[in-house]
């Protein structure tokens, strides 16, 4: 078995271990077949992962069963899967009343908890969805993004023909822009990368705020709601904006979704957040909603390709990395690994 292993900043070494023996718990074996590699990746490969010693990365891959340790497993060997990389702790008050996807110390893989840059991964079968054939492997590597975003828009108060806005430097704002779209809200997309916004006016995102060319985006956001503001804001927390700025497009009573766990740490302006009533809240995972999000990308109704980036082959990963020079180069194309 071999398995990419960070164990410091910029240093990720192929390592080769015995093969595993499947247990009731860890009862599917999964032969992985691509991995992506994003923007949180990239991050942690840069600044390693501290005391945790040494980690596997990879959070978001698509393999093939290879073995199940018994007949219950409900897989068989060669059904494709996506997986879900979210493991309940099974301890905690949430977990013990079956509240699972409430986890108060939820692990995900490539995270916290070893991750699927590996050739094979031994991983219970309550976190594989197994894929139609429609499906390509490089769509479905991005059912998880689609789930998050999925658990976005859940989270807001929508109506039709109701203006949302949505700050975002990488490529996850064009997922929730269409997913509003599709539950026929009106994106009001916000970007700092002309990149995004091209490619938002690809996908029919009609309203795009380019930041590098608006001084004033609630004046901007005035014009384009008939002065209503917005009654939901979503913030991407890896997008570097002024809070001020995001909270200044909100309406009274208006909720803000911070979506994420970027590093970006910003100024939270508290005046704003008490005269406006604001509500706001996280949302960090796409826990509970992947048969969802698999079906809308079978289903077309949420275009990902323009996120597949570049393939690099398993075992010059390595190689690869020491070759970016800049980490802008991920905010749009994701890489995939090919295993
Ligand atoms: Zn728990």
């Amino acid at each position: 078995m071999k398995a990419w292993t960070l164990v410091g900043p910029k240093q990720l070494n192929l390592i080769t271990q015995e093969p595993s023996v499947l247990t009731a718990e860890n009862n599917v074996k999964v032969k992985m077949e691509q991995v992506l590699f994003a923007t949180t990746e990239y991050s942690m490969y840069e600044t390693g992962v501290g005391k945790k010693g040494s980690l596997v990365l990879g959070r978001n891959g698509v393999g093939v069963v290879s073995e199940t340790y018994d007949a219950k497993a409900l897989l068989n060997k060669m059904d494709r899967v996506v997986i879900e990389p979210y493991v309940a702790c099974n301890a905690c008050t949430n977990c013990k009343e079956q509240n699972y996807q409430d986890c108060e110390s939820m692990k995900e893989l490539g995270v916290n908890a070893g991750g699927l840059l590996q050739d094979f991964v031994d991983l219970p079968a309550s976190i594989l969805h197994k894929l139609p054939d429609s499906l390509s492997t490089e769509r479905a590597l991005f059912v998880p993004t689609v789930a998050t975003c999925l658990n976005v828009v859940d989270s807001l108060q929508i109506t039709p023909g109701m203006h949302v806005a949505v700050f975002a430097s990488t490529k996850s704002g064009l997922i929730v822009a269409q997913l509003l779209s599709h539950y026929q809200a009106l994106p009001v997309l916000i970007s700092d990368n002309n990149e995004i916004i091209e490619i938002a006016k690809s996908l029919n995102v009609y309203y795009t705020i380019n930041t590098n060319d608006c001084d004033d985006v609630a004046r901007e956001v005035q014009v384009i709601t008939g002065t209503r503001m917005c009654k939901n804001v979503v913030y991407f927390a890896d997008s570097s904006f002024n809070m001020r700025e995001v909270y200044s497009v909100a309406s009274f009573n208006a909720k803000v979704c911070l979506v994420g766990y970027g590093a970006k740490e910003s100024k939270v302006s508290v005046a704003q957040i008490a005269n406006k009533h604001l509500t706001i809240f996280g949302v960090y995972n796409g826990c509970g909603k992947f048969p969802r999000a698999i079906n809308l990308l079978v289903t077309e109704s949420i275009n990902v390709d323009f996120m597949v980036g570049e393939k690099i082959a398993f075992d010059n990963l390595g190689n690869r990395l020491l070759k970016v020079v800049d980490a802008d180069e991920f905010d749009v194309h994701y890489k995939i690994v090919a295993i």
